[in-house]
C-alpha cells in the first residue's frame, strides 16, 4: 500500500482510505469482515461521522481491538463549543476509543456557518479544548462549497480539508488542491466515485491517484469491494489512453444531469433545498440506502411540488442542469411514503 503525509498532521495515511457511509448498511459481522480485511490489506485511514448512524460504532467494532492500526478520522455537525465537545464524547463511546485522531467540522456550508464556528462559542473552541484534553490529536474541516473552504484553510487553525473531488467534479484541483498544498494541510478526497455515478470504480480511483492528494476515501460495503480498492492502492497502475477516453464519456454523459453541489443555484425563492434533494436522491439511486434518503427527503421543510418554476436555479447553474424538471423526478421517487 501506498502511504502519503496527511499534511501538518504528520500522519501516514494509505493513498486509499474507507468512506464510512455504506458501513450502515451491512449487519455487524459483515462490517468485522469489512475493516478486518481493509486492515490486513493496508487500509489504514477510516473516516466517520456522527450523522452516519451507526458506522461509528461499527468501525469500532474491530477498531478498539486494532487501535495502534488505525487512523480514525470522524466528524460532526454540531457547530457549538458545548454541542461538539459532547459528540466529540459521543464518538470515543461509539468508536469505544479513547482518542481519536482527527476530528472534523462537518459539511460547513456557508461564509456565515463558518463564522460561526470560528466564534468565541464556536465548535472550534470545542475542538480546541478536546484536543488539549487528550480526546482528539488533529483537527479538520470537510464541505463542498469552494470559497467556504479556501477561506478555512488560509485561516491556519485547520490540519486537514475534506471535499468532494472525482472525474465530473474538477474544481477543487484548480483552486482547493494546491491552497491546501501550499499551507501544508492534509487532503482527503470525499466521493471519488461521484456518490456511485462514474460506473467504473477502478477506472474513477486510479485517475485520482494521479494527483497529489492525501488519501481518497471511497466507501465499501462488501471484502471483494475493499479487496478491488485496495489493490489500486497497493499497486497504481495509471491510466492508459483507451481507459482515458472510457472516463471522458463517462464525464460527457453525467455532464448535465449530475448536481455537484457547488450551490450556485441557491437560493430558490420557494425555499427548496436543491442541492439536498439531489444528494439524497444519489443515496436513494446509488448507495441502496433507500429508507435513511427518504426520512430525510421527507423532513426537509419544502419539497418541489412547492416549485413554481420560475427558472432562477436553472439560470445559474453553471452545468447547465434542468433543475425544475429534473427534482419533479426526484420527487416522483421520494415524495410518496412507502
Ligand atoms: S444544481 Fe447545479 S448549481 Fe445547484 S448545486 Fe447542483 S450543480 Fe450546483
Ligand atoms: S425553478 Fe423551482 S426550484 Fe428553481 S428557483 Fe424557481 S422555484 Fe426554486
Amino acid at each position: 500500500m501506498e502511504y502519503r503525509v496527511l499534511g501538518k498532521t504528520g500522519l501516514r495515511v494509505s493513498s486509499i482510505g474507507m468512506g464510512g457511509i455504506p458501513l450502515q448498511r451491512v449487519d455487524e459481522g459483515e462490517a468485522e469482515r469489512i475493516v478486518n480485511t481493509a486492515l490486513d490489506q493496508g487500509i489504514n485511514f477510516f473516516d466517520s461521522a456522527r450523522g452516519y448512524t451507526e458506522s461509528e460504532a461499527k468501525f469500532g467494532l474491530v477498531l478498539r481491538k486494532r487501535r495502534q492500526e488505525a487512523i480514525i478520522a470522524t466528524k460532526s455537525m454540531e457547530r457549538t463549543k458545548e454541542g461538539i465537545l459532547q459528540e466529540v464524547n459521543k464518538s470515543l463511546k461509539a468508536l469505544q476509543v479513547d482518542y481519536i485522531d482527527l476530528y472534523q467540522l462537518h459539511n460547513v456550508k456557508s461564509l456565515a456557518a463558518l463564522d460561526q464556528v470560528l466564534g468565541p462559542n464556536g465548535a472550534l473552541r470545542g475542538l480546541i479544548q478536546a484536543k488539549e484534553q487528550g480526546k482528539i490529536r488533529h483537527i479538520g474541516i470537510t464541505g463542498h462549497v469552494a470559497e467556504v473552504l479556501e477561506k478555512a484553510i488560509t485561516l491556519g487553525e485547520f490540519e486537514t480539508v475534506q471535499f468532494p473531488f472525482n472525474a465530473v467534479e474538477l474544481g477543487p484541483t484548480e483552486k482547493i488542491l494546491p491552497l491546501a498544498q501550499a499551507h501544508n494541510l492534509g487532503t482527503i478526497v470525499m466521493k471519488p466515485v461521484a456518490g456511485g455515478a462514474i460506473p467504473d470504480k477502478n477506472l474513477a480511483l486510479r485517475f485520482l491517484m494521479e494527483y497529489p492528494v492525501s488519501s481518497i476515501i471511497p466507501g465499501m460495503d462488501s471484502v471483494e469491494q475493499v479487496l478491488e480498492n485496495a489493490a489500486i492502492g497497493q499497486k497504481f497502475v495509471p491510466l492508459n489512453d483507451e481507459e482515458r477516453r472510457q472516463l471522458q464519456e463517462t464525464i460527457k454523459d453525467l455532464g448535465n444531469t449530475f448536481c455537484r453541489r457547488c450551490e450556485y443555484c441557491m437560493p430558490c425563492p420557494q425555499g427548496i433545498n436543491i442541492p439536498m434533494i439531489f444528494l439524497l436522491d444519489g443515496y436513494w439511486q446509488r448507495y441502496n440506502l433507500k429508507e435513511w434518503a427518504q426520512e430525510r427527503y421527507l423532513a426537509m421543510e419544502v419539497l418541489p411540488d412547492n416549485c413554481i418554476e420560475c427558472g432562477i436555479c436553472a439560470s445559474r447553474c453553471p452545468y447547465g442542469l434542468a433543475i425544475p424538471e429534473l427534482i419533479a423526478k426526484v420527487n416522483q421517487r421520494m415524495g410518496l411514503r412507502q
